[in-house]
């Protein structure tokens, strides 16, 4: 009785283990059928915009204190989503400070610094070298649409252009609205006049589509409006389809130009008018975003390349507290205005957590589920625990490279200054310090009070902390210092 029984229950046994086999194998098959489809579907990938103006400092929007700027879509963005108060650019200046955030790269590794020509310029030779991944490549791996819109300063010959660093399109001025000046006057006499007889045809910088020349002089008092429609175009066209926006706006960075619409608005004169503009122009991405039903889908993220141009006086702008301004690695030359908005994801929140540039590739690369090249230093964190509300940072030091120099270095709330320098900048007073000083900037944001007698283990930790970054950075050959005819380029210093 017993064998047929264990027979019945052996059969009863294999048909349970075949049954169970060919529901798993459907469940796999079917699981992967849907795998497949999800990694096709647009809506799973995040789109990404990135907003960058040039020159605007830390109070140079309403909701960072300016107390006359209005900036209404910039403090909706803010409390919508998250603004960061301790951000940080890769470099004081135009040049460098891109190609930190591009590359997830202190630009000392790429040859994208210098300490005799601190930016690009139209007689430049070099440009970002082609070995670099810009999250632009990282993201077309990925199948992403992207866009390079505005002010590029990589390198403005066809071999640096956007469209040969991962962009499908480019349109914009290929570097700093103030440069092909026509005068016979110096660079500094220039701009003794007063602003408003200033005029687009005094600066011949080219506007390029793609690889060509369109226009030569610029109009720039168009410029905020055309990039702002060539972004809303581009989001129209894409919005199948994960895109990627690099939106980098050729002001507030002297010469300030406006279009009529926004002459005369602001309380802050023409700076503020420009502001208002650029304000205007986020509003107008935002608008775009909800009208196209991608706004649940879209990371936005707002800041600027360094901080205000001081020398300019009120046609520069303001660092708010913070000491020093464009061309120091005092706060107010490096730390920026930040705002994130991802509405239905990113956890509103004032974060006071560090973050920079610099993290931008690894967080975008990581969120689109693409992977970083193994073959290289990177010097950015992917935030993403950040933007989802954990009270924790992956970044927790900074170093303030000036040109090829570590001028300062910040490791939890203490930074501490190897250098000195003329805090406007210009002209530039580079010293080495007899003795470093340090600040606890969480308490002393305004950096008035050295604390290095007190904290002479601070000192040891920072210390440590940059030999241990030395280590990581091999020389390489200056990109800045080549100049157009000229043979031998000097190499990095
Ligand atoms: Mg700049």
């Amino acid at each position: 009785m017993k064998q047929p029984d264990n027979l019945q229950s052996g059969f009863s046994r294999w048909k349970r283990v075949s049954v169970i086999v060919s529901f798993l194998l459907t469940f796999a098959l079917v699981g992967s059928f849907y795998g497949v489809q999800a990694q096709e579907r647009s809506s799973d990938t995040p789109n990404f915009i990135i907003i960058f103006t040039d020159d605007q400092g830390y109070g140079d929007v309403g909701v960072y204190g300016h107390p006359t700027i209005k900036t209404p879509n910039l403090d909706r963005m803010a409390f919508e989503g998250q603004k960061w108060t301790n951000f940080y650019v890769a470099a004081n200046v135009c040049t460098p400070s891109r190609a930190g955030l591009l590359t997830g790269r202190l630009p000392i590794r790429s040859g994208m610094c210098s300490d005799t020509r601190r930016v690009l310029f139209p007689d430049s030779d070099g440009g970002l070298p082609q070995n670099e991944v810009t999250i632009a490549e990282t993201l077309k791996e990925q199948g992403y649409a992207t866009a390079a819109i505005g002010k590029w300063h990589l390198g403005h010959l066809p071999q640096y252009l956007p469209t040969n660093q991962g962009f499908d399109t480019y349109y914009g001025i290929p570097y700093s609205n103030d440069m092909d000046l026509v005068t016979d006057k110096g660079y500094m006499d220039f701009w003794q006049q007063p602003i408003d007889s200033i005029v687009t045809e005094n600066f011949n910088v080219p506007l390029m589509r793609d690889t060509s020349i369109i226009e030569r002089p610029a109009d720039q008092t168009t410029i905020t409006k055309r990039y702002t429609q060539e972004a809303v175009r581009f989001i129209s066209e894409n919005k199948d389809k994960p895109f990627f926006i690099y939106l980098a706006h050729s002001l507030p960075h002297i010469p300030l130009f406006v279009s009529n619409d926004f002459k005369g608005i602001s309380k802050r004169g023409l700076y503020g008018d420009v502001i208002e503009e650029i304000d205007w122009s986020v509003g107008e991405i935002m608008k775009t975003l909800k009208a196209e039903g991608v706004d649940q889908n879209t990371l936005v993220v707002f800041t600027s390349d360094n901080g205000p141009w001081l020398i300019f006086g009120e046609n520069g702008g303001s660092a708010g507290l913070l000491y020093g301004g464009k061309g120091t690695s005092y706060e107010g030359g490096v730390r920026e205005p930040a705002i994130f908005w991802w509405p239905g994801t990113i956890e509103p929140a004032v974060v006071s957590k560090m973050g920079s540039t610099l993290d931008l590739l690894p967080t975008l690369t990581q969120l689109a589920g693409g992977k970083l090249p193994e073959d290289r230093e990177y010097d950015g964190y992917d935030l993403t625990p950040v933007l989802h509300g954990q009270d924790v940072t992956p970044r927790e030091e900074m170093i303030y490279y000036h040109g090829t120099k570590i001028f300062a270095a910040r490791k939890g709330d203490h930074k501490l200054y190897f250098y000195s320098n003329n805090p406007l900048g210009y002209p530039e007073k580079l010293e080495k310090l007899e003795k470093y000083k340090l600040y606890n900037l969480a308490i002393d944001p305004s950096e008035k009070e050295d604390i290095i007698d007190q904290h002479p283990e601070m000192v040891k930790e920072i210390e440590a902390m940059v030999a241990a970054h030395e280590k990581t950075v091999k020389p390489v050959e200056s990109q800045l210092e080549k100049v157009i005819g000229q043979v031998e380029a000097t190499g990095n210093k």
